[in-house]
């Protein structure tokens, strides 16, 4: 008789974005002539820029002569893209990270969600909360936790974000093997210091741990004195392993186009206590179960390094940046603290009330969708985030009804 993975079993039933459109669908049917404006998911609105537009469709005509065609490619993606990105993301910030370190990949969920497999199976977790849900559930999924109990699945120990600690967490007291850490953050926007950074190196390195650094949102840093890299933290390349995507940078959620930092100094042991490279282990995950990101898509992606490019993608974040600033002082105003939306393009609201019900007051009052902070851990009650990816008018019209609905 055929059996299922029984850990899937153990996790949560509803999920965040499903529950949100339910209640969404249902206000829309019940109020067909008020618009509802979306600041919830945290997708992107605007096109692609020019420069990665230009690069896709010429890539798209060398697939069509039999002289440039191309089939499979490297695994670990094409050598042009990761030559930029250790040049233009890595060397040009001081740190030395070699192309062959680099994986180019078709998303950095999938890379944070499949990065766990090279890890034993009994290696003890620490998890933000709250967290983007990929790097618990797929922990769960693999069978390293126990059961949900009061919404925190047993054997994980939560890094917690809370105002007392201006939501970035504390190093835990024990050791943990595995440490997943996302700055700036998503849910809450927050960013971390160097020397912030610098304690969770040296804990790392002190318990011969692993940090799991995703960084999708970099692009968003505005202030010189944040580290856009875990590698601007001497000693980091020995310690973790870094998530990069051009999802928010460039508007590729739905080109898809991602990349992973394996650098080759990352150690992890066997139970004999052997060293063992976890850049050859993932070398060997990645070729065994993937096949490359399309051809014209790593063109398209290469041509973010460009100069074009970059003037391009820095113009796209400035754009989400200033809806980030309209949202953080439109809600400051109205007696709210938040954080984020200065260096990320989420804004985290301390509601003081049940983030559902804040939810619901919203969506009823101001039409506005936002999304319930208890939808991404215990620690996410109390608060919403709102994201800044809209349109200006869209941003400036939800602004105006949040601000009747809700002047306290
Ligand atoms: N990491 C974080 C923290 C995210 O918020 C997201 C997407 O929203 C991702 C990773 C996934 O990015 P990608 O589109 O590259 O899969």
């Amino acid at each position: 008789m055929i059996k299922i993975n029984e850990n899937y079993t153990k996790l949560k039933a509803s999920y965040l974005f499903a529950d949100i459109a339910k209640r969404v669908n249902a206000f829309i049917e019940a109020n067909p002539d008020k618009p509802v404006i979306k600041l919830g998911i945290g997708d992107v609105t605007e096109p692609l820029p020019p420069a990665c537009i230009a690069a896709l469709h010429a890539a798209t005509d060398e697939m069509a002569d039999r002289a440039t065609f191309k089939g499979y490619g490297p695994e670990q993606g094409y050598g042009f893209l990761r030559d930029a990105i250790a040049a233009n993301d890595y060397a040009a910030r001081g740190c030395s990270i070699a192309a062959d370190e680099i994986f180019v990949s078709d998303g950095s969920k999938c890379d944070c969600a499949n990065i766990q497999e090279i890890f034993s199976e009994d290696v003890s977790l620490a998890i933000p909360d709250p967290v983007y849900p990929v790097y618990t559930d797929t922990n769960v999924m693999a069978g390293r936790t126990g059961g949900d109990v009061d919404d925190r699945y047993q054997g994980i120990t939560y890094l917690e974000s809370t105002p007392e600690n201006s939501y970035i967490p504390s190093i835990p007291e024990g050791a943990s093997d595995l440490i997943y850490l996302c700055f700036p953050n998503n849910p809450t926007g927050a960013v971390a210091t160097k020397a912030q950074l610098a304690e969770w190196v040296a804990y790392a390195k002190k318990n011969k741990a692993i940090i799991l650094f995703d960084s999708a949102y970099e692009a968003f840093i505005r202030d010189p004195e944040i580290p856009h890299s875990i590698y601007e933290i001497e000693g980091a390349d020995k310690v973790a392993i870094e998530f990069r995507s051009f999802s928010k940078i460039a508007g590729f959620t739905g080109t898809r186009c991602a990349y992973t930092v394996v650098p080759k100094a990352l150690l992890a042991y066997d139970t004999a206590g052997k060293e063992h490279s976890l850049h050859a282990l993932w070398n060997r995950r990645h070729t065994t179960k993937f096949n490359g990101v399309s051809y014209p898509i790593q063109k398209a992606a290469a041509a973010i390094f460009t100069n074009e490019g970059m003037a391009q993608t820095k113009a796209l974040t400035d754009f989400y940046l200033e809806n980030a600033k309209l949202i953080r002082e439109s809600i400051t105003a109205l007696g709210y603290s938040c954080i984020g939306g200065d260096n990320a393009p989420y804004i985290w609201i301390n509601t003081g009330t049940d983030s559902w019900a804040f939810f619901d007051k919203l969506l009823n009052e101001a039409q506005v969708v936002c999304t319930p902070g208890a939808g991404f851990g215990t620690c996410g009650e109390g608060h919403v985030r709102i994201s800044a990816f809209n349109s200006l008018a869209n941003v400036e019209t939800a602004l105006k009804r949040i601000a009747v609905a809700m002047k306290k």
